[in-house]
Order: C-alpha cells, then sequence, then structure tokens
C-alpha cells in the first residue's frame, strides 16, 4: 500500500459534509495533513501539490467511520489482525474503525489497548480502542475504566455477551457519566437465545431450525434504557435489529435519556426470509439474526427519523473453519468492511429510502459525534479523512479479492453500484 504524507488536492468531486451542510461541486485542498480550503483551485496553483486526485463524477466526504468491527487481535490473527482489518477498511472507503474486545485475551487492561494503538500506527490507520466492562468479560466486576480511557479507549462493551448483572450495568453508567463515554450493549437475554441460530418466526418454524426471539434483544434494551435514566450514563445499543427496541429507544429519546444506537447493513437489507432463500447458509448467521420484512421496515424509518444514529457493519471475520459446517454449529457473524458502502447506496441511496447526505451522515459524521470523535468533518482546519467514492461504478463481490483475512459474506457474487477510488487517513493518501 503506497502512504504518502503530502499537500494533496482533491479536485472538481462533488463535496458532500453533513457537518457543515454542505453539497457542491468544489476542489478540496490538504496542507499538511490539514483540510486548507474548499474552494476551487487555479491550474498555476496545481503544482504546489504533491498529489492531484481527479474527483470528476465522484463524490468527495469526511471519512467513513465503521464503530463496530472485530479485528480479532490478540488470539485469533487466523481470522484477522490489526493490520489486515486495517487494510480491509480503507479498501472498503473507511479511514477509521472502533475495535471490539472480545478478543484473547480479552481488550481489558491497559496494555492490551496500547498494544492495539501502537499496531494501528504502524497501519497506518485510525483504530479506537473499545474496551471491556468486566475483566474477561465475564460480567462479575469492572474493569480499570478510568486508566482505559486514559490509555486511549472510547467506550467500555461486553460485546458478544450482555452484562446480565443488572448492578454491574448501573455501577457501569454511573462511571461512563463520569468519563465521558458510552457503555455499548450487546442486547440479548441468553436465557431466550439458548441454542438458537436465527430469528424466531414463520421462517424458523418452517425450517425446524431453534430461533431467538425479538423479546430477547427488547427485554434488555427495556432494563437498560431503565438504567441509563437512573444513573444519567450513556447508553449506546449495539446493532439493534428489533422494531420493538427501535421504539424503545425513540420514546427515550423524547424523555431526555442519553442514548444512542447503531444499525447494521445486513439487518436494514436482509431478512429471516433470506436465510431460508439461502438453504441455510452459514454466510447468513449472524447475532442479532436477520428479522422479519417488518423489522427491516421499522429501522428504516428509523433512519430518516433520526432514531438511529449512525450504521456500523459489525464486521466479524471467522475462518472457513468455523463456517464450513452446518448453519446450527456455524459461528454467528460475517464481515462488512469492504461491503458496506455498496450495499448502503445499491440498496437504500439508490430506492431512495435516504439521501446521499443522510447516508453519508449515519456513516461518519453522527458516528464521530456519538463518540466526541474530532473526525467525520471537513472543516477547514481539521485533520483530513476523507473519502473519495464512485457512486457510478458497478462492481461484483468477490470475497477471494477481499484484503480481509476472512471471506464469510452474504453478499458474495452480488452486483453492487457504488465504490471507494481513494482514502486520505490523517493526510495521507492510501491508494488501492
Ligand atoms: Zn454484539
Amino acid at each position: 500500500m503506497d502512504r504518502r504524507v503530502a499537500d494533496i488536492l482533491i479536485k472538481g468531486g462533488r463535496v458532500i459534509d453533513p457537518s457543515q451542510d454542505l453539497d457542491r461541486v468544489t476542489d478540496v485542498a490538504i496542507r499538511r495533513g490539514r483540510i486548507e480550503s474548499l474552494a476551487r483551485v487555479g491550474k498555476g496553483a496545481m503544482a504546489n501539490f504533491g498529489a492531484v486526485i481527479n474527483a470528476n463524477g465522484k463524490v468527495v466526504c469526511p471519512g467513513l467511520l465503521d464503530m463496530h468491527v472485530h479485528l480479532r487481535e490478540p488470539g485469533y490473527e487466523h481470522k484477522e489482525t490489526v493490520l489486515t482489518g486495517c487494510r480491509a477498511a480503507a479498501a472498503g472507503g473507511f479511514t477509521g474503525v472502533a475495535c471490539m474486545p472480545n478478543t484473547n485475551p480479552p481488550i481489558d487492561d491497559a496494555a492490551t489497548v496500547k498494544m492495539i494503538l501502537e499496531k494501528a500506527n504502524e497501519a497506518k490507520f485510525s483504530v479506537w480502542p473499545i474496551a471491556a466492562v468486566s475483566p474477561g468479560r465475564e460480567g462479575k466486576a469492572l474493569t480499570e475504566m478510568a486508566e482505559l480511557v486514559e490509555t486511549g479507549a472510547i467506550g467500555f462493551s461486553d460485546d458478544g455477551s450482555p452484562i446480565h448483572d443488572s448492578h454491574l450495568m448501573r455501577t457501569a453508567l454511573e462511571y461512563s457519566r463520569m468519563l465521558g463515554v458510552p457503555i455499548i450493549d450487546h442486547a440479548e437475554d441468553h436465557s431466550l437465545t439458548v441454542l438458537g441460530s436465527m430469528h424466531e418466526g414463520k421462517a424458523s418454524a418452517i425450517l425446524g431450525v431453534r430461533g431467538m426471539p425479538c423479546i430477547a434483544e427488547d427485554v434488555i434494551v427495556a432494563r437498560d434504557i431503565l438504567i441509563a435514566e437512573y444513573t444519567g450514563g450513556h447508553l449506546h445499543i449495539a446493532h439493534l435489529s428489533t422494531a420493538t427496541s427501535l421504539d424503545l429507544v425513540r420514546q427515550a429519546k423524547k424523555r431526555g435519556v442519553h442514548v444512542t444506537c447503531e444499525v447494521t447493513p445486513h439487518h436494514l437489507t436482509l431478512t429471516d426470509q433470506d436465510v431460508r432463500a439461502s438453504g441455510l447458509d452459514p454466510n447468513w448467521k449472524m447475532s442479532p439474526p436477520l428479522r422479519s420484512a417488518d423489522d427491516v421496515k421499522a429501522l428504516r424509518k428509523g433512519l430518516k427519523d433520526g432514531t438511529i444514529d449512525f450504521i456500523a457493519s459489525d464486521h466479524a471475520p471467522h475462518h472457513l473453519d468455523d463456517k464450513d459446517t452446518t448453519f446450527e454449529d456455524a459461528a454467528f457473524g460475517i464481515v462488512g468492511l469492504e461491503t458496506t458502502l455498496g450495499v448502503i447506496l445499491t440498496e437504500l441511496v439508490a430506492p431512495g429510502v435516504v439521501d446521499l447526505p443522510t447516508a453519508i451522515a449515519l456513516m461518519s459524521t453522527r458516528a464521530a459525534e456519538t463518540f466526541s470523535l474530532p473526525v467525520g468533518t471537513l472543516k477547514r482546519g481539521s485533520a483530513a479523512d476523507i473519502t473519495v467514492f464512485d457512486p457510478e461504478a458497478e462492481w461484483t463481490v468477490e470475497p477471494g479479492d477481499f484484503r480481509s483475512k476472512s471471506v464469510n459474506t452474504p453478499w458474495a457474487g452480488r452486483t453492487l453500484k457504488g465504490r471507494a477510488t481513494d482514502v486520505v487517513v490523517q493526510g495521507r493518501l492510501y491508494r488501492k
């Protein structure tokens, strides 16, 4: 990968920046890693730039962020590493990712946070670690949250597992309020999902597959909203997937509760009927599972009315050994870094579910705002994190071409329209 720190000119693109309500064709000038101007640059001045990107017909926007990614390091380097995950992210048009702590050992101490940050630094990419709420993700006590935030953790989650203990959730949210970072909830009551492998509904009944009902998510979301309301902490619901959970978040926001949520591209575009149509292909198995068409409809409404704060892929790489088995025995999760942009543009923007500036806000500006990160903007003087994509580029998803180490995707063979061509990360140009 070609990395250069230089003065860069991005010429003639449609510049969309939701942070300043901007949508016009112009140039973006970057000097010493910062955004210098959003205005036409004359031919004479072009020689002053080390690199010129011709963005004619392309969209130029604040760098896309994926705030829910499993980089699998340490412990599962055969599935993904910080380096391969960063390369996959850049290929997918992202300029930064947040990584989840369900590694082995988990990201539950300062040394592991530091290790992740060092690897990200070597990859010349932005990775924001999310640390575990409890040591070993065992749900028994709290990690050294203040020290972890000081080291660079931007939030806490036992993702993969919920926090079953209400008292632990209460104290975590109390610390969250003091530290100004969110507690990120994998909302799943395990007692309701034991041995389940797909959404509980008509399709699971026909297939005879043990289901995972919506209430497994809804009861945890309801409880944790109440605890967030009581403590004043910031609760963030990861991969929200049900109509009821969405409505709980909507009502809580109206009451002024500090609750935010994310949804995945797959929960916005695929249903349990697709799982059936796939013939129970393990690449259609994830947690939470693909829900009903009514849930998808409700989530799409939540994108429009602002209840959903941002889109995140829940990139969950798995080795073939974990997926090359029966649906019931296969691991949960799919990769997402290299398909998210194309899926959102093809399935949501092209049919008019959301307009392009809203889609960009959901993949960048609003994700940055949720975590109070100084990215997601093209305002003058800000660090240059920029995505350039071609909204007309048609391409077919070939998992064999992924930069990710893993290929578990339900979109293999699908033709998508829209693909990243260049990303600028911390002022450096990553060329594909
Ligand atoms: Zn999760």
